[in-house]
């Protein structure tokens, strides 16, 4: 394929409207044609940030110019209007169905996925697309570029290339997703999170080998909100890495008060979940240097979970940070291991000391034979490889007979007790201690 002789040289600046004026133009054709139906479709170059960083600003504007320029010879649209940085926004006439627009992106998506020239050499860019049907009420409503968007925004959290029709959940549930940003942001501030600890015992002896440190959020209206939903959302929006600063420094400080104990606590090894987005920049990596060098990692082993496909995002770099992790004393675990992919791979390849098995793998050992049988055959890779297990999920004696009978070595669940307020996780085990006494 040749570079069409568009070079991000050559473009000239293309006529494009503003948004204002492009819902300006809608209004007045839905007013002149009653009954007449349009839509806009939101496209985006996939990655364009780091395209940018990596060709530079100038000649990044000049690639948008082209590609403004491709969309302009695109046959039916009424109009065209940059939106944020990089997002463009198509007003088409819908004839019958949203449906019909599949076809008008597959013709734009091949022009668009031509080569671009670029002083540098020639690039080529995938595209996302997101389609919403506007009428008068929704431009009443102030949604017409809103709903196209946030359709966008679902195809590009689908992956590259992809292309989505908008459906009023789509908004509702980006709004959410805003509204709860916003939230986890303040609460933040406030330092409104909290960290808990959920046991982790030794199956055999059946005493404490430590903690995971696992964060908690109660929201003043919202109730308790579960990790699940708002992890990914601080993952999303950057604020993973203060929310991971703030675990840390809760651990690390729970972990300084433990070790002058008397009892199990002072031995207890502490874990803590870190996400890919985490490792992305040195940030958390510095962190952790800083806690070294005030004396806050000496003690008993810390570990440090990942998920598994946190770690597929970026391979060497992930890589690189791990092993100045581990370089510090720091231990790693491979957290819901099943649950991902390459996890193979990333056993072979990352330096591992334990292997956490999820909850949705243990669930039905000791009860549904084919489970059992999967789980005993992790395990054996586990021994081979040979790693630690750490079994998550542990409700029953039947899972925990299974457990000891497969040789795995640590074991979390509530069996034994739901992760709780440190001071609770501390009053739990001098009564545990009491009791066994
Ligand atoms: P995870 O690290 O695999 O944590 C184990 C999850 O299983 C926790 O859910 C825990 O409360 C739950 N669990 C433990 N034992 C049992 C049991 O016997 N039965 C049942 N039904 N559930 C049990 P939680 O706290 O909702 O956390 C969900 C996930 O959120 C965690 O999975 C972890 O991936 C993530 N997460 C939690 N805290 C942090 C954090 O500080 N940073 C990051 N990046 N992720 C976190
Ligand atoms: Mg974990
Ligand atoms: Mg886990």
């Amino acid at each position: 394929m040749h570079a069409r002789n568009d070079t991000a040289r050559s473009c000239g600046r293309p006529s494009l409207c503003s948004p204002a004026a492009l819902l300006g133009l809608a209004r007045a054709s839905l007013e002149r044609e009653s009954g007449s139906a349009l839509a806009i479709l939101a496209v985006a170059p996939d990655g364009f940030s780091r395209l940018r960083d990596s060709i530079g600003y100038e000649r990044a504007a000049r690639l948008l110019d082209c590609i403004a320029e491709r969309l302009l010879q695109c046959a039916p649209q009424l109009a065209i209007a940059r939106v944020g940085e990089h997002e463009f926004v198509l007003l088409v006439p819908l004839r019958e169905r949203v449906h019909d627009l599949d076809a008008l992106w597959h013709e734009l998506r091949a022009l668009l996925a031509l080569p671009y020239g670029v002083e540098t050499g020639e690039v080529c860019l995938q595209f996302c697309a997101g389609v919403a049907r506007i009428g008068l009420e929704e431009l009443a409503a102030g949604d017409g570029l809103d709903a196209a968007g946030a359709a966008l925004h679902h195809a590009q959290k689908t992956g590259p290339g992809q292309y989505s029709v908008f459906r009023a959940g789509i908004l509702r549930e980006a709004r959410a997703r805003v509204e709860l940003e916003h939230e986890l942001r303040l609460a933040l501030a406030r330092r409104e999170l909290q960290v808990h600890f959920q046991p982790v015992m030794h199956t055999r002896s059946a005493k404490l080998r430590g903690a995971e440190a696992l964060v908690r959020w109660k929201h003043a209206s919202l109730g308790w909100v579960p990790p699940a939903r708002f992890v990914p959302v601080a993952e999303e929006c950057g604020l993973i890495h203060e929310l991971g600063e703030f675990v840390l420094g809760q651990v690390l400080a729970w972990r300084a008060r433990w070790r002058t104990r008397t009892d199990t606590l002072a031995r207890a090894e502490i874990s803590f979940n870190v996400s890919a987005r985490q490792l992305d920049d040195d940030r958390f990596v510095e962190a952790l240097e800083r806690a070294r060098a005030q004396g806050l990692l000496e003690g008993p082993p810390l570990w440090m979970e990942l998920t598994e496909t946190a770690l597929v995002a970026d391979g060497p770099a992930a890589r690189a940070r791990l092993l100045r992790i581990r370089g510090m004393g720091l231990r790693l675990a491979l957290d819901d291991l099943g649950m991902g992919y390459s996890s193979l791979l990333q056993l072979r390849d990352l330096p591992f000391d334990a292997l956490k098995i999820d909850r949705m793998l243990t669930a039905g050992v000791g009860t549904e034979p084919l489970e059992t049988r999967l789980f005993g055959a992790i395990c054996a890779l586990a021994r081979s490889i040979p790693l630690c297990v750490v079994a998550e999920g542990i409700e029953t004696h039947a899972q925990l007979e299974v457990l000891r009978r497969e040789g795995v070595a640590c074991a979390q669940g509530y069996l034994w007790s739901p992760a709780l307020p440190a001071a609770d996780f501390q009053h739990w085990n001098e009564q545990r201690a009491r009791s066994s006494a």
